[in-house]
């Protein structure tokens, strides 16, 4: 048997990083705004515990076009490299310096938001750019500025520079003819309001206009005057990062917009989630409007990682049932591989999804108890994500009685033990089950839902479309209980509180009007039945199985 080591070359993998590593070549931009932002952040860190010496002042990092050379600059005020640093941490692809950090200030540092992974992100430049520049200064004092350039070959060069005076670092990306598109204004303002419009940094993207108030006791047509500020593209504190107790509801529908501009209805709930034990996971999610719509492709919920927007494919992350709200989850603890986008299936997942179940089962039982009127009157529009969520998650259906609502057809709205308790008098049947009548279309099944009714029955409403399921579920989990459409055969079986009815027909007439119904309905799927009925409107049913209509449906 032989061992050894396999033989990498940079030569050979430097071409294979930059066309497989990541998918989506516009990730660049992602990646040296998060470095930028870890440089940023660690100099605030070491500067909270004394070590660097520093003004922190108000850092921002810019995003600069330079057209006319075809160059994209990156410039930050965060702590800069010196040329030893720039040799350990960019010239030794896939050691990442923000790891070594993490590592280096453990405790201090866990809650710092060092986005940096796997020292790999700096050479997405490389997808878009030819040559790509880094002039850089540590912000200790003594060290001189550096320059350090390559081409995407495995040679650099560095050297020392006075071009840069003032602590930080900017990259300069050459860009590549066939990704001329960076350098489109337009293009840059698209990325950097997908991926970047919630990062803790203030980010620079040119200039803007802007009108200052006239001073009071201004004539009438005096003319405002404008000066040229800053153009900051993201939000550096958004309502996931703040503590419930700062938000009001007006913050969180603000936020709502902010996230999702393009959308004019208003959320009808929103759930805060906070947790930092036994993982970290913070966000907001929103109940939209949904009434019976399954199907929203628009607007998903998205992933985030210490404030970098990740995915809206959450997939695997957030149960199935949930994809249909709305809102952002923000976890540096979510495994994610080296592009990000693809998740590594792990128990860490389980547990987050977990969670997020349970959150929002609490959620909904104090939204039921804190005021039950408004409640009532959304389940309309959050009655599918519930029953979704019943019929596919245990844990979930377990504490659904506590919020899950059986809305009648004359707009009444009772928990599973108010049904109960409503129904348990009237519609029981011979073997001591209660027998829940329900309705699934109002309008067609009005007939048979009006005769339930006149016999002192109650008819649940379940309009949605996975309604067979839950009913299925519901008959398997709860004991003596059973459902039956009201246009069903076995309603008739149900033991009634009346006296029954003295028909005013004798048994020949009834014989014959059920002979003639039947002939003229001419189908033996049906039955005809008639009823003792004195001043109803409908003195015969038509019925079928049970079975078969929930087969038809
Ligand atoms: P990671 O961010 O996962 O550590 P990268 O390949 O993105 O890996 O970057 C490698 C290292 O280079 C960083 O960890 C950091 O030490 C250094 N670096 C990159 N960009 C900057 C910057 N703008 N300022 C200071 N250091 C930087
Ligand atoms: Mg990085």
């Amino acid at each position: 048997m032989t061992k050894g080591n396999i033989n990498v070359s940079v030569e050979n993998i430097f071409p294979l990083i930059k066309k497989f590593l990541y998918s989506d070549h516009e990730i660049f931009l992602r990646e040296l705004i998060s470095n930028a932002t870890d440089a940023t952040l660690k100099l605030k860190h070491l500067t909270n515990i004394g070590e660097a010496k520093v003004d922190y002042g108000n850092p921002k990092i810019e995003v600069k076009i330079d057209k006319e050379n075809k160059k994209l600059h990156i410039i930050d005020q965060g702590l800069g490299m010196t040329a030893e640093e720039v040799e350990k941490y960019i010239n030794q692809v896939a050691f990442s310096g923000a790891e070594e950090f993490l590592d280096k200030y453990k405790d201090s540092a866990k809650d710092s938001g060092i986005i940096g992974h796997f020292g790999l992100g700096f050479y997405s430049a490389f997808m878009v750019a030819e040559k790509v520049e880094i002039i850089t200064k540590s912000y200790r004092e003594e060290n001189p500025a550096v320059r350090w350039i390559c081409d995407g070959s495995p040679e650099f060069s560095l050297e020392e520079t006075t071009d840069k005076t003032d602590r930080g670092t900017e990259i300069v990306l050459h860009i590549a003819e066939d990704s001329l598109e960076f350098l489109e204004e337009n293009k840059i303002r698209e990325l950097l309001t997908k991926y970047n419009k919630f990062m803790p940094v203030p980010i620079k993207f040119g200039t803007k206009t802007e009108t200052l108030p006239l001073p009071e006791g201004a004539a009438e047509d005096a003319i405002a005057e404008t000066v040229e500020v800053d153009n900051i593209v993201n939000n550096p504190t958004p309502a996931w990062t703040k503590s419930p107790s700062e938000l009001k509801d007006e913050d969180y529908k603000a936020f709502y917009h902010e996230l999702y501009p393009m959308q004019f209805e208003e959320p009808l709930f929103n759930i805060h989630l906070n947790v930092d034990y036994p993982f970290n996971l913070t966000g907001v999610l929103y109940f939209p409007k949904l009434a019976n719509n399954l199907n929203i492709e628009k607007d998903k919920i998205q992933l985030y990682q210490n404030q970098v927007f990740v995915t809206d494919e959450v997939k695997g992350i957030v149960p199935d049932f949930l994809m249909l709200l709305r809102g952002v989850i923000d976890s540096p603890d979510i495994p994610l591989n080296v592009s990000r986008s693809y998740l590594q299936a792990d128990g860490a997942v389980k547990k987050i999804s977990s969670y997020i179940t349970k959150k929002v089962a609490d959620k909904m039982v104090s939204l039921i108890n804190e005021n039950r009127e408004d409640y009532d009157k959304k389940w309309n529009d959050i009655k599918i994500v519930i029953e979704y969520g019943m019929i596919s998650e245990d844990k979930f259906f377990e504490k659904s009685d506590k919020f899950a609502l059986y809305p009648t057809t004359d707009g009444k709205y009772f928990l599973w033990n108010e049904l109960e308790e409503k129904i348990k008098p009237s519609q029981t049947d011979k073997d001591g089950n209660l027998v829940i009548l329900y309705a699934t279309n109002a309008d067609e099944q009005h007939s048979y839902i009006q005769s339930a009714k006149d016999k002192g029955y109650e008819v649940i409403l379940l309009d949605s479309p996975i309604v067979p399921h839950l009913i299925q579920k519901l008959e398997t989990s709860k004991e003596k209980i059973s459902f039956a459409r009201v246009d069903a055969d076995h309603v008739n079986n149900l033991i009634k509180k009346d006296e029954p009815a003295i028909s005013k027909l004798n048994e020949t007439e009834k014989e014959s009007l059920k002979k003639n119904v039947e002939e003229s309905i001419n189908d033996k799927k049906f039955t005809v039945q008639l009823e003792d009925l004195d001043s109803k409107d409908a003195p015969f049913t038509i019925t079928q199985p049970e079975f078969m209509r929930r087969m038809k449906d």
